[in-house]
């Protein structure tokens, strides 16, 4: 037994309890383990940690020893579940590296170290910090995957206890586990983490939505139960009658990913099929097909629903087969996987230790292949790049497809055959001139689908054009083909570049002289890491970096600047003109929900450039209001319904904007309202024009506008019309 006491027998007690709970839980999967070691890191940690309290009152010790069990549900090692004890001992108290070393041995100090940098990390930070802190974490993965998974499951404690938090930096932890730890665990396998880490986030993020699911998903269960359970009872009678050995469970989905249904598909919560999903874990692959065969006869099965994942593993190495059957006219998932397929589908790469594929060999894990490509592929992308891709990989969903010769090529979901090309060889990609599909031509924008045989076309001569820039989804491929611009067409990107960067300056309002003051265009390049101007140019020519976001950091330096010397913008509002996510296809980014479904609130009509906020109405997306509208009140930003939106930087696309224009009545009005759009080339979505008292009348138009720089030179040209008195921004 530790001699650790806190002096109070009742803490203690509890304490102990949850102490006997890891001991059990090391013996099931090693019933040889040196207890000895345990019992002195608890009383080490314990000790070190002693007079701390976690917010909820408890004994800081409790948390490491919690983050330990988590580890031990997943069977890892004796060092990794002593390091987790020890997780916090560096960063939190006055032991170092050496004082680990000294008494569990070097590699247990390693991993606490390790641990230690990670949490040092703030992932929600300035966007070149982000950058070098993302790079770390992924060198530190690249050199011993537990450092993460414990980063992982500490937290997924934290976030389990994340109540007692306050309100911001509840906020902001649930970001950052949506963003960075929730997509990790996914591409590590660990999906029973990820599940609950999202869903964990979701509640503090959007606790309305949550709360709506949980209330609905309540009622719908309800419903259910006596179904679920007699379909698990059904299948198990039956399995047993055929001498199978089975274990069945009911799961009920996710509800994160419910979430993301009716928000990202726009359906109601009895629109989605796959509520409920009943698991069978068998002892071998044989009775996994002899199962599948057994629930076919017993249910109607669904066709085009089954799903062969023993045959062909997720690149993640998830196995088991899946079926959608009909049962009293109820659709549901059965998925039926062998014991070691479920623990590698829940734990993914934690598994490993369990069934010791060759410990050693882990930084050649396949599920770890992306994390060494993107660190060399990313050496000279810029820091938004960087993160843009980190995410893109983090969240993808692959397919598989073949080479003529039968070997397997895994690519994301969406890539196309010049994704493909370039998968097997810079070269293959560069001189690839067209493709076959299971033996027919196909074009080079085909999406590939699962299975597809593919052959690539080549010819000496042949290189890329620009236009694979924009069709390629792979940032693998995408690097390839801008290496290949930077190294062949050296003078062609200079002069091509130089027009594009001009042009885009011009469209900013952007001139020379401003860019000559200060040295701003000298800090940028400095910035951006080009020696020279035509360097720049060079890189905007073959896709380094595209001249919007080389105007834009001439921007943001501009207003940096500015800010220097006026001091008079908060800097609330500079971080907020620097923030930039990923848009979705409105040009509305909404912090925290990707891909959701956006609305413009016809009662203010925002445009690009008015600062807007976003209001999640029940089911039906994010409505975007102008923080100045009037349905903005304070009393619905208490209701926790608001959420942050900003403007992507769209340059293309156009949006209705309404006025109001009061007049003095007379001849020709209409004409010299419409010759000022029409000399502005903006276009007229409607036009109502009504006498109200003697002489005077009121014009209500809506325009399509790029943002609203172009709306208020526009309001400014109406008001320049003689007999226009007034113009007032309005919905439409
Ligand atoms: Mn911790």
């Amino acid at each position: 037994m530790p001699e650790y006491t806190t002096g109070v027998k009742e803490i203690d007690d509890k304490l102990y309890a949850r102490y006997d709970v890891l001991v059990n839980n090391l013996r099931a999967y090693n019933p040889e383990f040196d207890i000895e070691r345990l019992n002195a890191a608890f009383d080490f940690a314990a000790g070190a940690h002693n007079k701390t309290l976690r917010k909820d009152g408890s004994p800081y010790i409790t948390h490491p020893i919690e983050v330990a069990i988590i580890m031990a549900d997943m069977s890892m090692d004796l060092d990794a579940i002593i390091a987790a004890l020890l997780h916090d001992v560096i960063e939190d108290t006055d032991y170092s590296f050496k004082d680990i070393a000294s008494r569990f041995g070097e590699p247990v100090a390693k991993l606490v170290d390790g641990v230690t940098k990670l949490t040092r990390i703030n992932f929600v930070s300035k966007e070149e910090e982000q950058m070098e802190n993302l790079r770390k974490m992924l060198m530190a993965m690249a050199k011993d995957i537990r450092v993460i998974i414990i980063k992982i499951c500490d937290r997924l404690h934290n976030m389990r206890t994340i109540e007692y938090h306050k309100d911001g930096k509840r906020r902001e932890k649930s970001l950052e586990t949506m963003q960075v730890y929730a997509p990790l665990a996914h591409r590590l396998g660990m999906a029973r983490l990820k599940t609950e880490l999202e869903d964990l986030s979701l509640r503090c993020l959007d606790p309305v939505a949550y709360g709506e699911i949980t209330a609905e998903l309540d009622v719908r269960i309800g419903d259910k139960a006596d179904f679920l359970e007699k379909v698990c009872k059904e299948i198990e009678n039956r399995v047993k009658e055929e001498g199978i050995n089975a274990q069945i469970e009911s799961r009920i989905k996710q509800i994160y990913s419910i979430y993301k249904k009716m928000f990202s598909q726009n359906k109601a919560i009895f629109e989605i099929y796959d509520l409920f999903a009943v698991r069978v874990i068998v002892e071998d692959k044989d009775d996994c097909f002899a199962v599948l065969g057994l629930i076919h006869d017993l249910y109607h099965p669904m066709p085009g629903r089954f799903k062969d994942y023993i045959s062909t593993p997720k690149p993640n190495r998830y196995q088991s087969l899946h079926t959608t059957i009909v049962g009293e006219g109820v659709p549901f998932e059965a998925q039926i996987r062998t014991r070691e397929m479920h623990e590698i589908a829940e734990y993914g790469i934690a598994a490993h230790w369990k069934y010791k594929e060759n410990v050693d060999d882990i930084t050649q894990d396949e599920r770890l292949k992306w994390v060494r490509i993107l660190l060399e592929s990313q050496q000279d992308a810029d820091a938004e790049e960087f993160i843009k891709n980190l995410r893109a990989e983090m969240f993808i969903d692959e397919v598989f497809v073949f080479t003529p010769k039968g070997d397997v090529i895994n690519l994301p979901a969406g890539s196309i055959p010049i994704d493909f090309a370039y998968a097997i060889h810079s070269a293959v990609g560069n001189r690839m001139s067209g493709v076959t599909i299971n033996g027919r031509i196909a074009p080079l924008d085909y999406q590939l689908k699962n299975g597809d045989i593919v052959e690539v076309l080549s010819q000496n001569s042949h290189g890329p054009t620009r236009d694979w820039l924009k069709m390629v989804k792979t940032s693998e491929a995408r690097n390839k083909i801008k290496q290949w611009f930077k190294r062949e067409k050296r003078e062609e990107n200079i002069h091509q570049g130089k027009q594009d960067f001009e042009a885009e300056l011009k469209r900013s309002g952007i001139t020379m002289a401003m860019l000559s003051q200060d040295d701003v265009l000298q800090q940028v390049l400095r910035k951006l890491s080009f020696a020279s101007v035509e360097e720049l140019y060079g890189a905007v020519g073959y896709g380094g970096i595209t001249a919007l976001r080389a105007v834009n950091r001439i921007r943001d330096e501009l207003i940096r600047m500015n800010r220097l010397q006026s001091e008079k913008s908060s800097v609330e509002r500079v971080m907020h003109n620097l923030k930039k996510h990923q848009p979705n296809d409105s040009g509305v980014v909404i912090e925290g929900l990707d891909n959701c479904l956006i609305k413009f609130a016809r009662c203010c009509a925002p445009v690009p450039g008015d600062e807007i906020t976003g209001f999640v109405t029940k089911g039906f997306g994010v409505s975007i209001h102008r923080c100045d509208c009037i349905n903005v009140t304070e009393k619905q930003r208490d209701e926790g319904r608001w959420v942050r939106a900003d403007w992507a930087n769209d340059k293309n696309s156009l949006y209705t904007a309404g006025m109001r224009l009061s007049c003095k009545d007379k001849d020709g009005l209409a004409m010299d309202v419409f010759g000022v759009l029409s000399g502005m080339k903006i276009s007229m979505q409607s036009f109502n024009a009504k006498t109200i008292e003697d002489g005077y009348c009121l014009i209500t138009l809506a325009a399509r506008v790029h943002d609203a720089d172009e709306l208020e030179s526009l309001i400014r040209k109406l008001k320049n019309i003689n007999g226009v008195l007034e113009v007032n921004r309005y919905g439409h």
